[in-house]
């Protein structure tokens, strides 16, 4: 299936987006010249309205757009590139144009979790998580029973500082335990979707 560069006068919006991160990037547009020159260079070019000409994201501040996936939407008319940023995608320093405070740290959810499953395959003798792992299933799950009650604890008092540790513990226990019994955080994601959706 091929983009319709008629609608929109030959030129098609283009969503960039982290392959990793999933986070919307930016966009831009292209016309069939910079479409081509992106696919051939595996970077993207853009055709700049301001500038009047093709762009290659990064061609002065080497920041360029390496191209993991292109997409085509339903219509034809929009395209959605994963790629892998080589810096900062914003002209003010910023990873995105599209400022996010506080969500973009979501994310490290995925990576830690990614993280725990290597300890728990690795032969470390240094590693914490991976002596949770040799301990065996229940301690896992007491970890978790004990790091609650820590935080049952701190959510009395008054100090944020502290409900915020506790916090950070249960979570990362409650990664632990799904590790260990081999639970993607995805699938109890998935309940609670289906949940939502009654
Ligand atoms: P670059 O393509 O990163 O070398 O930047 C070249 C010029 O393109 C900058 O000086 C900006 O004027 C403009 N520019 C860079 N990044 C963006 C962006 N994300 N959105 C809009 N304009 C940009
Ligand atoms: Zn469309
Ligand atoms: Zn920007
Ligand atoms: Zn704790």
């Amino acid at each position: 299936m091929d983009i319709d560069f008629k609608k929109g006068q030959g030129l098609v919006p283009v969503v960039i987006q982290d392959h990793l991160t999933l986070k919307v990037l930016m966009l831009g547009y292209m016309n069939e010249e910079a479409l081509t020159k992106t696919k051939a260079e595996g970077k993207v070019t853009f055709y700049s309205r301001t500038k009047e000409r093709l762009w290659t994201k990064g061609e002065t501040s080497g920041n360029f757009l390496m191209v993991k996936e292109i997409m085509i939407d339903c219509d034809r008319d929009t395209l959605l590139i994963k790629a892998e940023p080589c810096g900062p995608v914003c002209h003010t320093g910023a990873a995105t144009c599209f400022k996010e405070e506080n969500d973009d740290k979501l994310y490290f959810v995925n990576y830690l979790k990614d993280i725990i499953r290597d300890r728990k395959n690795s032969d470390s003798d240094q590693s914490y998580t991976k002596s949770l792992f040799e301990k065996g299933i229940n301690k896992v799950a007491q970890k978790v029973g004990e790091e609650a009650v820590e935080l049952v604890i701190e959510a009395k008092d008054n100090n944020d500082d502290l409900f915020r540790g506790e916090a950070a513990d249960l979570l990362f226990h409650y990664l632990v335990l799904l590790e260990a019994k081999n639970i993607d955080l995805n699938e109890v994601l998935a309940e609670l979707i289906a949940r939502h959706k009654k």
